[in-house]
């Protein structure tokens, strides 16, 4: 099958489904400039003095606190991000009724932004954030605007609600997302490399024969799809039925 037939197979399925799960990363939002860490130009390619999953581990953010900070507002926020076609696509499947949940692996919000409302963080999101003595909430306005550790009133260390390597995945989450992805009748998955775990085990839990994997590079589930689009996220958008 070449590109242009693939994407009408894609078409069809959408319009037939009724119960699309999608599963996400960061190849999501590339293209909403917010770089990934394992694609071409991503973090992984950039050089530090520690590898990035050192900085961003509990252990690293325990014992280096004000080093984590100054790479965390650095690399991972990005305020003037804005939702692009993908995230759009997908708030307006659902609004359609089809698309039933995007469970993602990003932290960046853009899936809320473009008005998606079942939307399960895997990994939390930069625009919660809380503190560690006493569990009052900031928003992201506030660790933007502080300089070193970000304090608390009460003192307390401000820490983003961001899953950190080491750090356990929100059970409730996850729960929810085995449960939506076991109940789909199709499964898209899109720019990420499937390589961090629990969350690219997910697609274990697809029962269906629509699973979709749309990603830039080749990826180790690839042999796993039963529909492979090698390009941009962004066709989704070209795949959308009529309204
Ligand atoms: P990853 O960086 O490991 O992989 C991204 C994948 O997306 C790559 O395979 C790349 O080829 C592909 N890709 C890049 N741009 C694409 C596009 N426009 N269309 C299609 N595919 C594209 O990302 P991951 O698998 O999500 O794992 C990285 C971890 O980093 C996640 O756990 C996530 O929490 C975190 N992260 C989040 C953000 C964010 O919130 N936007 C950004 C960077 C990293």
């Amino acid at each position: 099958m070449d590109a242009s037939e693939k994407k009408e197979v894609l078409r069809q399925w959408i319009k037939e489904s009724g119960n699309i799960v999608f599963f996400g990363g960061a190849g999501v939002s590339t293209e909403s400039n917010i770089p990934d860490f394992r694609g071409v130009d991503g973090l992984y390619r950039q050089k530090y003095k520690y590898r990035p999953e050192t900085i961003l581990s509990h252990s690293f953010y325990e014992t280096h606190t004000e080093e984590f900070f100054a790479f965390y507002r650095d690399k991972m926020l990005f305020p003037e991000a804005q939702p692009n076609a993908a995230h759009l696509a997908l708030a307006r499947l659902e609004e359609q009724g089809k698309c039933k949940a995007v469970v993602t692996q990003n932290i960046d919000g853009l899936h809320q932004a473009a008005g998606s409302k079942k939307v399960l963080e895997l990994h939390g999101s930069v625009l919660r954030n809380t503190c560690s003595r006493c569990g009052r909430p900031y928003g992201l306005q506030t660790i933007l605007e502080s300089e070193g550790i970000p304090r608390c009133e009460c003192g307390g260390v401000i820490k983003p609600d961001v899953v950190l390597y080491e750090e356990g995945l929100d059970q409730e989450t996850l729960q929810e997302a085995v449960r939506c992805i076991r109940e789909a009748d199709m499964l898209i998955v899109g720019g990420t490399s499937l390589t961090v775990y629990p969350a690219a085990g997910l697609i274990d839990y697809y029962r269906g024969r629509r699973l979709v994997l749309i990603n830039k590079s080749e990826t180790g589930m690839d042999g796993r799809a039963d529909l492979l689009l090698n390009g941009p996220i962004s066709i989704l958008a070209e795949c959308l039925p009529k309204a």
